[in-house]
């Protein structure tokens, strides 16, 4: 195995704690209040930088906003690290790696929050959360998609019930209902919450306190889950329509949200938000999601499906067989996908930086 990527959450944060002070990194440990991971160990967002503070260009590296997925954001931060020349970055410029947005989530195997919350549609203003969302897919399909009993023929219900439901929807559509969020449904999939959740609001806390002359920010997320098996897709949503030129400058890989085969699906509330309208109103934002491939979306959704019904439901172990699954479809044990993250996260931050030099 790769030997950037860890067995679980704790074994990731020393490994990021202690390749970041080798550097010569800062570092600042976010602690969660009210939650514990499973060996009942306090959580933490834990942040490491380099450069000034009052630096006018701050690269951001995040990732782990989906916990699960956090393992391969964490491999490529490790990675990063462990090469001495990380020092070596231009004088004006301050980088930033946030390690896991949800450690509960990464720490308990599942792609949510303690709060059963997505954060990655969470990072939204008041009045946002006012507003009732639900697509009419979502409504449709609740039953199928959040179970309250072990079904009965668990396989072949789900199969059937989305092969009946591509009848009825285009591929898009059924993707965009079912994964844009929703908080009509507490307990289930891609829940959006009612309010800002304490993750996102502690480090754009810090961030404030931190970083008070940001004018230009660079931001990489690291997803996986969707796409091509141990492909990398470059994703720019619809706010970056403006910067063109910059994700040009990014080479292939590149996929807008207005391109017809658009992996993902236009949602509110993704981790952007937390440097582009929360800490940083003023500064100008440069960013994507990194998303690396896994399985298909069918599989990657009946293992979503499975780990959050014994996870709410039957309050299981992360040693039971749904936790298994879901860090398989979102970080395969397999030497050659990692090798790929490994290679692509740092082809892609080392281009970022080199384009954020010249700006
Ligand atoms: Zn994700």
């Amino acid at each position: 195995m790769n030997e950037y990527f860890s067995k679980n959450y704790n074994e990731s944060r020393n490994k990021f704690l202690e390749f970041s002070k080798k550097s010569g990194a800062n570092i600042d440990s976010l602690e969660l209040k009210k939650v514990l991971g499973p060996q009942k160990e306090k959580l933490f967002i834990d942040i490491s930088y380099f450069g000034k503070k009052d630096a006018s260009k701050v690269f951001f590296h995040t990732s782990g906003i989906h916990g699960v997925e956090g393992f391969a954001g964490s491999a490529i931060q490790l990675s990063i690290l462990k090469n001495k020349f990380i020092k070596l970055f231009p004088k004006d410029i301050a980088i930033v790696f946030i390690h896991i947005i949800n450690p509960y989530g990464m720490a308990w195997l599942r792609r949510w929050n303690e709060t059963n919350i997505d954060l990655n549609r969470n990072i939204n203003s008041p009045t946002f959360f006012k507003k009732e969302k639900c697509s009419q897919v979502y409504c449709k399909l609740n039953e199928l998609l959040n179970p309250y009993n072990v079904p009965f023929n668990w396989n072949l219900s789900f199969l059937f019930g989305g092969i009946k439901s591509r009848l009825w929807y285009s591929k898009q559509r059924l993707k965009t209902g079912i994964a844009s969020g929703q908080n009509f449904f507490p307990k289930g999939l891609f829940y959006i919450g009612k309010e800002l959740e304490q993750g996102p609001k502690i480090i754009i806390t810090w961030l404030k306190n931190n970083f008070k002359n940001t004018k230009q920010i660079l931001h990489i997320d690291v997803h996986t889950g969707l796409g091509s098996y141990a492909y990398d897709t470059l994703l720019f949503d619809r706010e970056m329509e403006e910067k063109y030129n910059f994700f040009k400058s990014m080479g292939d890989h590149v996929q807008r949200h207005i391109d017809p085969n658009y992996i993902a699906y236009n949602t509110s509330g993704i981790c952007r938000n937390i440097f582009s309208s929360m800490a940083f109103p003023k500064a100008t934002y440069y960013g994507f999601t990194q998303e690396f491939g896994t399985y298909s979306n069918f599989k990657v959704l009946k293992a979503l499906r499975k780990e959050n019904y014994y996870h709410n439901w039957e309050k299981v172990n992360i040693k039971h067989d749904s936790k298994k699954e879901l860090l398989e479809v979102f970080n395969p044990q397999d030497e050659n996908w990692q090798n790929k993250i490994i290679y692509r996260g740092n082809i892609m931050f080392n281009k970022a930086l080199q384009w954020f030099s010249f700006l």
